[in-house]
């Protein structure tokens, strides 16, 4: 079934002169590791077609040692093309709206499948990552298709960064295989460590004035309000105060963590947890994603005081009918 699927993709691909890959708003590693990867491995082994990433979104600070796409695709570049949308759950997140002209779409994702599309659908939950199942596909047929290092050191990222370092529960045997497929490219790891780590002297002091800001529910659920005027305080771009998710993520007892981050438009959420599922919450405020990673929006500091209560409560119910979290 799965290996079928995976031909039928190849089939796909064989048939068209011409591919356009697209990726999620807002994007991160995993995203643009999986499209930049996917690229790499089609023009190596097909020199002949067109490959192409269309993406009208910002591009993230964090990602630019992987490289500009430097690809611009036009309407009329779309019409005979195949869509190839990797790591987005719906169509409304894709970042590139022109996905819509091409002649079919194909859909690659790791997250659960809310919201179905494309002519062909490979969907598995359980993946830690796009890249992964870019790595999958590749090792099925690896007699026909070539992995470049340029393309290893973007799937890399994004199997570093959507497994929090190989971290989640996700990981599996395969997922340190295929990241052996990777390697055995020859990454440069030391330097995509440092360009993933280092930050600037700024960024340490924002971090320390979070952990004085930081609050915690009666249960345990982590949070914080990242306000507009902390934001201008420390010369904040939106990128960079959403990173603030993470500086909660190792509080005994605490299995869930919420940051609040104030846009021009709204109050973007982003919600974390372990042991405990928090994408139903997430779901109930207009958003989705992972079971342990999850992202949400609201549109007043009350509602996000009504988001925490309603997290708190989850976490009670979840302490008080499971053992062995921490
Ligand atoms: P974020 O905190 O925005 O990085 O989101 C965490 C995960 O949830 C990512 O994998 C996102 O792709 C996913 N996600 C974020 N917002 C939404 C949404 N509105 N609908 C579905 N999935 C989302």
């Amino acid at each position: 079934m799965r290996q079928d699927i995976l031909l039928q993709i190849l089939e796909k691909i064989k048939q068209y002169h011409r591919i356009v890959l697209f990726r999620h708003i807002r994007n991160d590693g995993d995203c643009v590791g999986a499209t930049k990867g996917l690229k790499g491995i089609l023009q190596a082994s097909f020199p002949e077609k067109e490959i192409y990433i269309a993406d009208e979104d910002t591009p993230s600070e964090y990602l630019r040692f992987l490289g500009p796409d430097e690809d611009h695709v036009t309407d009329q570049m779309c019409e005979d093309a195949l869509a190839i949308v990797l790591d987005t759950a719906g169509t409304d997140r894709i970042s590139s709206k022109k996905f819509q002209l091409c002649k079919e779409i194909i859909k690659i994702d790791h997250h659960i499948d809310i919201a179905p599309y494309g002519t062909i659908s490979w969907v598995e939950p359980e993946k830690a990552s796009a890249c992964e199942m870019v790595v999958d596909f590749y090792a099925a047929f690896k007699d026909q298709l070539k992995l470049t290092p340029e393309a290893a050191r973007c799937l890399y990222t994004g199997m570093v960064t959507d497994t929090g370092r190989f971290r989640y529960s996700e990981v599996t045997g395969d997922t340190m295989r295929a990241a052996g497929i990777l390697l055995d490219q020859g990454i440069d790891t030391q330097t995509l460590f440092a360009n993933l780590y280092l930050d600037e002297f700024e960024a340490l002091k924002f971090k320390a004035a979070l952990y004085e800001r930081m609050q915690i529910s009666e249960n345990g659920v982590a949070y914080l309000f990242v306000d507009r005027e902390i934001q201008e305080k420390f010369h904040l771009t939106i990128e960079k105060a959403s990173n603030c998710v993470s500086v909660m993520d190792s509080i005994r007892g605490s299995l869930c963590w919420l940051a609040f981050i104030e846009t021009d438009e709204n109050i973007r959420v982003r919600l974390r947890s372990r042991f405990m599922h928090i994408n139903s919450l997430a779901e109930q405020y207009h958003g989705g994603g992972h079971a342990c990673a999850s992202g949400a929006t609201v549109y007043s500091w009350d509602e996000a005081r009504e988001l925490v209560s309603k997290a708190d409560q989850m976490m009670k119910q979840y302490k008080e009918s499971n053992e062995g979290w921490l």
